[in-house]
């Protein structure tokens, strides 16, 4: 309806100014200088901080509030976008406070929510971002999915990383494939969106227990949208390392060789992983890894892939012959 339009619009434009005001409290706010320290100690340049629109929400409870809260309709559309917080009295405060804030724009470029990181690693949670609202659904924004798609319609890859930092840092050396899912799994909405740019997505996790893990549910989350064509590879950076810190360690031109070199084709990440669960010289062993990959490899969208799949996961087992028997037969029957 057009009521409900306008107050989309309404609410991309206040989202708009609020980030440009984060940008402003990062030049201004007396408490700067320490948002501005932690920066630079972060190894961020002046211009990839105002390329990336990073800014700073300052300390107090109502910087946002008394700036943007000026009607009880402003309030509540601050509440909505949750930017202002409600408490059970009825005390209202600032969402983001003493923050680095990077603004995240959905695919047309609008400003749909915030990532807000604590400047010391001791006070909260490292990072927050908006929650749900009327206009930012996290299972389907990447960070950097605009403007990866600023510079190119069409990419040869894109590159899956964790955080905010790990694209920022990587456009900073020149590396502008970069997108990040919003602390939470990569969806098949995340799938659906990437493949309209590229034929090769490479997920590019930490080399921590939990970028192992994060990878595994990515590739879980992805095979009911993978289709034929395309490629879905995972790196997985050396213990203790992440994109920010290995482009800082090797350079540009080493990270995107290793991406070449190093990554894990979809079907040796997900054989190596289920072959470390079950270990196939026994036949009971054989049925159990069976039974783990079937399941997976059913949801896969692309016949191809998912026959690929099959076919692999019968060598495994040992059902090889008997497979490639079946498929003969099914191949005859078609003609
Ligand atoms: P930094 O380099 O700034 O310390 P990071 O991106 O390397 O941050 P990780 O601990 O590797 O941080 O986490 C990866 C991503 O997971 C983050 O960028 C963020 O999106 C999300 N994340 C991490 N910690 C939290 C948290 N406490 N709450 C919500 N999301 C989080
Ligand atoms: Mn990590
Ligand atoms: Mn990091
Ligand atoms: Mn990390």
């Amino acid at each position: 309806s057009q009521a409900k339009k306008q107050q989309l619009e309404d609410d991309h434009t206040l989202m708009e100014q609020v980030a440009r005001y984060f940008q402003h409290q990062l030049r201004s706010h007396p408490n700067s200088q320490k948002a501005i320290s932690y920066l630079k100690g972060r190894g961020l340049s002046g211009d990839v901080v105002k390329q990336w629109e990073v800014g700073y929400a300052p300390s107090e409870w109502d910087g946002v509030l008394s700036t943007f809260g000026t009607t009880n309709d402003r309030i509540r559309q601050l509440i909505d976008l949750k930017l202002v917080n409600q408490n059970d009295s009825g005390k209202q405060y600032d969402f983001f406070r003493d923050r680095i804030m990077f603004p995240i724009r959905d695919r047309r470029g609008r400003v749909v929510g915030f990532g807000g990181r604590v400047l010391e690693n001791d006070s909260g949670p490292k990072y927050l971002n908006s929650p749900e609202t009327r206009i930012f659904h996290k299972g389907q924004e990447l960070y950097g999915y605009y403007q990866v798609r600023q510079n190119n319609r069409h990419l040869d890859k894109i590159m899956v990383v964790e955080g905010y930092m790990d694209v920022v840092a990587l456009s900073q050396f020149d590396i502008n494939i970069a997108t990040a899912a919003l602390g939470t799994a990569t969806t098949p909405d995340h799938l659906n969106l990437l493949m309209r740019s590229t034929n090769h997505i490479v997920c590019c996790y930490d080399g921590d227990n939990a970028g192992r893990q994060a990878a595994w549910r990515a590739l879980e989350n992805a095979l009911p949208a993978l289709k034929d064509g395309v490629k879905l590879t995972f790196m997985f950076l050396p213990d203790g390392e992440d994109p920010d810190t290995m482009v800082r360690k090797v350079g540009a031109d080493s990270l995107l060789s290793m991406l070449n070199d190093d990554a894990l084709p979809l079907s040796r990440f997900f054989f190596e992983t289920l072959l470390k669960e079950h270990e196939v010289g026994t036949p009971e062993g054989k049925l159990a890894l069976k039974a783990a990959a079937q399941p997976l490899i059913d949801t896969v969208l692309g016949d191809n892939q998912r026959a690929m799949l099959a076919e692999e996961l019968a060598k495994h087992t040992g059902e090889y012959d008997r497979f490639r028997l079946q498929q003969d037969i099914a191949q005859a029957n078609q003609k």
